[in-house]
């Protein structure tokens, strides 16, 4: 065999799995068809970190008012946002092959599809491995309507080549939610078209709710239980119909309506690897495809698609072949972020959740930040803590508000340990600062659960 290990895709999942098996001495080769460092460097977390801190600084020139400051607000410039972001994407994409070449791996700029279970056409090159990675991600779709190739996905809205002056997203999924803030912090009028009555189907209710008064207050306009059913083009303009043939004009239509594992190009069927509905790989706990020397990890595998979750299954597949022992990845208690305006963090179960499994004691907290006291921007922080009514475990925190992201990585620690409600009683805050508020939340809000408990 000519390699260990062969890792297919250069992403969060197979940089991290490739880079951690060449370390344990293993010969792997790893090839990467677009870009180094996948979506997440590329057309996902980073640059839309930045989007989302560009949008940031339109609202803290207004609010600086407040303070004192006599800032006026001057025209955002799209083109040098998108070229400063262009020079760190690429600066972050040079790191990443770096990091492969100086792990001692062989990289391949091509596609690698497979021939048998054990070779690869690698750019033309055939190439043989005694184990094999997927680790190739996935792409976004747009829904099966007429017209959807006249509206974006989020790969094209990084690049676009001027801000729009209207626009109107199709989602509300994370990615809809996040481009809603940053398209409306950048001065667009912006409307969120989602099927759901709330935007976030999946998360706390509570949080749900707040996020839609946020963007209303932010003057995004929410289109609730609304389906796209077309897209036109009109005097350059696109134009959504909806629901029973109510038309949104916008200069730009961007769905944002999930994504599918990639998995069609990659002649699965050679290798006799079986995938599921929607072509995402099944794998079990030691992230094993169902032919035994073939293994699946990150998006590819569609169950949660964030990038600390694919690296860290990289890492646990390379250190359990080629390591010290055997380690596996729990998908319980993943704390993620949405990176909204204003954000959310949230660990553990829902209320909803919660209650669905039996009792639970449910803390809430809703109040204007201090800042806000002084800007007078309609904008309010909302935490919450799920307990265990008989354990008094903390089983769930959810928090939408500045710095949400921030606050939340801290207790997903406490909540992965176990920590009781009394536990966080016992926490000193740190004062002045809203995190404070996970550990003084006194007195509960409701109980729910009850009626399940009664059954
Ligand atoms: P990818 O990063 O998609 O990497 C797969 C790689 O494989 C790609 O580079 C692709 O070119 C390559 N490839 C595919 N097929 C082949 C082939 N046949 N041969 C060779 N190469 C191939 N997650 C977070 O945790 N936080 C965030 O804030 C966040 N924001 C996001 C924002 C957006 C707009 C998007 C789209 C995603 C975001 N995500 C975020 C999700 C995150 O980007 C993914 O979970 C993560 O990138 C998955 O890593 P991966 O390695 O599995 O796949
Ligand atoms: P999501 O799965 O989060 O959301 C998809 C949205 O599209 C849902 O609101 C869904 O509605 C809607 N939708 C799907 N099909 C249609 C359709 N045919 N017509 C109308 N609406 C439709 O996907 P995203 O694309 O937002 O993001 C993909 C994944 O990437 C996320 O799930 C997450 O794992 C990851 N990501 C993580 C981020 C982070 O960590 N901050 C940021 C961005 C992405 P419904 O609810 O009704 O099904």
């Amino acid at each position: 065999m000519d390699f260990d290990l062969f890792v297919i895709g250069g992403g969060s999942a197979g940089v991290r799995c490739g880079r951690i098996a060449a370390g344990h001495g293993a010969r792997v080769g790893v090839a990467e068809a677009r870009f180094w460092g996948g979506t997440c460097v590329n057309v996902g977390c980073v640059p839309k970190k930045l989007l989302v801190q560009a949008a940031e600084y339109g609202a803290w020139a207004e609010d600086a008012r407040g303070f004192g400051w006599r800032i006026e607000k001057g025209p955002h410039d799209w083109s040098a946002l998108i070229a400063a972001k262009d020079r760190e994407i690429n600066r972050l994409n040079a790191i990443y092959r770096r990091l492969m070449e100086g792990a001692g791996a062989t990289i391949f700029d091509a596609h690698a599809e497979f021939i048998d279970p054990h070779t690869l056409d690698v750019g033309g090159q055939r190439v043989t491995a005694e184990r094999i990675v997927i680790a190739t991600g996935g792409h976004p779709v747009r829904p099966d309507i007429p017209g959807a190739e006249l509206g974006i996905i989020s790969d094209d809205a990084f690049f676009l080549p001027r801000m729009p002056k209207r626009i109107v997203i199709v989602g509300g999924g994370y990615i809809a939610v996040e481009f809603a803030g940053i398209f409306a912090g950048l001065g667009a009028e912006t409307h969120l078209v989602y099927r759901q009555p709330l935007p976030l189907r999946g998360f706390d209710h509570d949080l749900r709710e707040g996020l839609a008064e946020a963007m209303a207050a932010q003057g995004i306009v929410l289109h609730p239980g609304c389906a796209p059913t077309s897209v036109t083009e009109a005097n350059g303009h696109r134009v959504l119909t909806v629901g029973e043939g109510r038309r949104l004009e916008a200069d730009v239509v961007f769905f944002a309506t999930g994504r599918a594992p990639a998995t069609a190009r990659l002649c699965l069927d050679k290798a006799g690897v079986e995938t599921a509905k929607g072509g995402a790989i099944p794998v079990d706990a030691e992230l094993r495809t169902n032919v035994p020397h073939i293994y699946a990890i990150g998006d590819v595998t569609d169950r949660l698609n964030l990038t600390p979750v694919a690296t860290a299954e990289g890492h646990a597949l390379a250190d359990s072949l080629f390591g010290p022992g055997k380690r596996t990845v729990s998908l319980r208690n993943v704390p993620t972020a949405v990176f909204s305006t204003p954000p959310i963090g949230t660990v553990g179960l829902t209320e909803e959740e919660a209650a669905a499994e039996g009792p639970v004691d449910v803390y809430v907290a809703k109040f204007t930040p201090m800042r806000h006291n002084l800007t007078g921007r309609a904008r309010k922080t909302l935490m919450k803590l799920i307990v265990d009514q008989a354990s008094q475990k903390v089983l769930g925190a959810h928090m939408l508000g500045e710095d949400a992201g921030e606050i939340m990585q801290g207790l997903a620690i406490a909540v992965i340990c176990g920590a009781t409600k009394a536990d966080f009683d016992r926490t000193i805050g740190i004062h002045p600062t809203a995190a404070e508020e996970f550990v003084t939340l006194r007195t509960r809000t409701r109980v729910a659960g009850v009626a399940r408990a009664a059954e």
